[in-house]
């Protein structure tokens, strides 16, 4: 039995990739850890990789060109797809600025035979930067970041995401809500 086959039998849903991609301070992480207390009082075993904590282990050394850029979401994709084909729901959270490395990661599942599901964390540029959660717009307005997503970096949107939470406008508990109900679609097989 395949180990992805083994995970329905053995948790009663499939794994799956879920990819949360946003500007600093849109709520991914939010969200994501929302998510994943949500996944287990349904029962639904999952895991949160965040883009912050994977800097500091399986990810370090690595910057922020759009070369390394693209090494860390590699990376972070190879690891969720491993915890997927074990059974669990991966929580990706990270900025992923371009369409081109969220088609990689994209790639990466569907050949692993992996669900995907895009999550586009929704907020405008300056509710983020008012929000500024970890001060990192003030610094990089000041010049001490170089290559900072939404200020000397690119965010490209994404243009057909599975889902878009829009976290302006939206309660945190809203979009955790809408999010659940998407991933409890895609994983488990009576929703
Ligand atoms: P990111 O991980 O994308 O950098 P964080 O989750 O660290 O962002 O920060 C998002 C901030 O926005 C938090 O302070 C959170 O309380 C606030 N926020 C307001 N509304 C929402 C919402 N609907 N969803 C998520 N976060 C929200």
């Amino acid at each position: 039995m395949r180990a992805i086959d083994k995970g329905l039998a053995l948790l009663g849903h499939k794994g799956a990739v879920v990819w949360m991609t946003g500007l600093s301070g849109a709520g991914k992480t939010t969200i994501s850890t929302a998510l994943e207390e949500r996944l287990t009082d349904a029962g639904i075993l999952s895991h949160v990789l965040d883009g912050d904590v994977l800097r500091t282990g399986l990810c370090s050394g690595l910057g922020f060109t759009e070369h390394d850029r693209n090494e860390n979401i590699r990376r972070a994709a190879c690891a969720a797809i491993i915890l997927a084909k074990a059974g669990l729901v991966s929580v990706c959270s990270l900025i992923s600025p371009l369409k081109s490395q969220r088609d990689m990661a994209r790639r990466m599942c569907e050949e692993s035979g992996v669900p995907f599901i895009e999550c586009y964390v929704s907020a405008p540029l300056d509710e983020c930067e008012r929000r500024d959660v970890k001060g990192l717009y003030a610094r990089a307005r000041a010049g001490d970041i170089p290559n900072f997503t939404g200020i000397t970096a690119p965010y490209e949107p994404p243009d057909n995401p599975e889902v878009v939470l829009d976290t302006q406008f939206g309660l945190v508990a809203e979009c955790v809500g809408e999010l659940l109900l998407n991933v409890r679609r895609m994983v488990q097989v009576e929703v």
